[in-house]
């Protein structure tokens, strides 16, 4: 690990690493990883752990007739996360501390702000954090829905220099493995672009909710945000002693050269837009001094207030950038639907700028 000169890690370790029976929370794995853990620590390297397993630890508590219901899921994810808890703080002779997030609570500036904080004083006092999504208050709008994405955002928000992604898989094939005997591993990505995604096909895990695509998902936000992120196997103890050799034992995703700034890397990766804007043609020709003013926005969607992230839209569909808004919805449309009239002029040509230029964050992609 000295070799890779970190500084601050995040580990996520997958539900089938901590329930692989699905039946209560096992050592087996386990052990490694907080051995693991505990030379990390040792070597000066401050780490975060994201574990999934709630679910798959808790499912034994309950009938098995019911267990597909959402309700029931919710209930074996509450009653899981202490088996899983009391398993890991087992292993440590240090303090360890809970954190359960939802998006709803990362795509929030304030609370985004408040996760970060406390992440860093747990650190600062020599307490391993460990992060779960909270699948209890989750509802479809609220959830990240995988840990792999949740890990991702973490890291960003923790300002790591490295996320390890520990499943039931080498790293990243050409193709699956489980259906190719020929798929060869990649042991070194340097960007992440739709052939990525394509050899990451749909392969997903029988125990957790990600798969391969929520791993290149992950890696992509990561990377953004100048994050070498690593897809390694946790069930082989050898992974944990080579990292700590300093070699690479699966597949590790560059960093991107030059990241994004922290702000417009949450606007980009972890909120969601509240509603959107649309201009006219590409960003550029309706930036012109670097903001975007009322009168360069042809139509507003969704209702957002001010401080909410929005999408800018061009008027041809693509999707330009997401931006933090000046006003809200309902006053961009005042002025809209009053547009001839005087005191919407007055309006137009007194209110500061809708978008500011720091605020908005490029889309690459549509
Ligand atoms: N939050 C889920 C759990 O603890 C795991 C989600 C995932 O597998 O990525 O069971």
């Amino acid at each position: 690990m000295q070799k890779f000169k970190w500084r601050r890690i995040v580990l996520k370790v997958g539900s089938a690493l901590i329930a692989p029976e699905q039946d209560g929370c096992r050592s087996r794995y386990l052990l490694t990883i907080a051995q693991f853990i505990v030379r990390c620590r040792a070597q000066g390297i401050e780490v975060i752990l994201v574990s999934s397993g709630s679910v798959a630890a808790g499912s034994h508590l309950f009938p098995e007739q019911e267990k597909r219901s959402v309700t029931m899921k919710k209930a074996m994810a509450a009653a899981g996360q202490t088996e899983m808890m009391a398993m890991w703080d087992r292993f440590f002779d240090f303090p360890s501390a809970q954190i359960l997030l939802t998006h709803g609570d990362l795509r929030d500036r304030e609370r985004y702000t408040s996760i970060r904080e406390t992440v860093f004083t747990l650190l600062e006092h020599g307490v391993l954090p460990i992060i779960n999504e909270n699948d209890t208050v989750t509802t479809d709008d609220l959830k990240v829905g995988d840990n792999d994405n949740l890990s991702a955002m973490v890291a960003a928000a923790a300002d790591a220099d490295a996320l390890m992604i520990f499943s039931d898989v080498d790293g990243l094939y050409d193709k699956n493995p489980n259906l190719h005997e020929d798929a060869v591993l990649l042991p070194e990505i340097d960007s992440i672009d739709e052939s990525i995604y394509a050899m990451a096909g749909c392969a997903t895990s029988a125990v957790g909710t990600g798969g391969m695509k929520t791993k290149i998902e992950a890696a992509e936000k990561a990377t953004s945000h100048g994050i070498t992120t690593f897809i390694l196997n946790g069930f082989k103890e050898q992974t944990f002693n080579r990292l700590l050799e300093g070699d690479n034992p699966g597949t590790i995703f560059k960093p991107y050269d030059k990241p994004m700034q922290e702000a417009v890397h949450w606007m980009t990766h972890t909120a969601n837009e509240q509603g959107e804007v649309v201009v006219e043609g590409s960003i550029d020709k309706s930036t012109e001094d670097g903001c975007i003013r009322s009168d360069e926005i042809v139509a507003v969607h969704g209702e957002f207030g001010v401080g909410d992230t929005i999408l800018v839209r061009s008027d041809d569909g693509t999707r330009l950038a997401k931006a933090t808004a000046n006003y809200s919805s309902c006053l961009l449309n005042f002025i809209a639907d009053n547009e001839q009239s005087e005191f919407s002029e007055k309006m137009q040509d007194s209110i500061g700028p809708v978008v500011s230029e720091k605020d908005i964050a490029l889309l690459e992609k549509s």
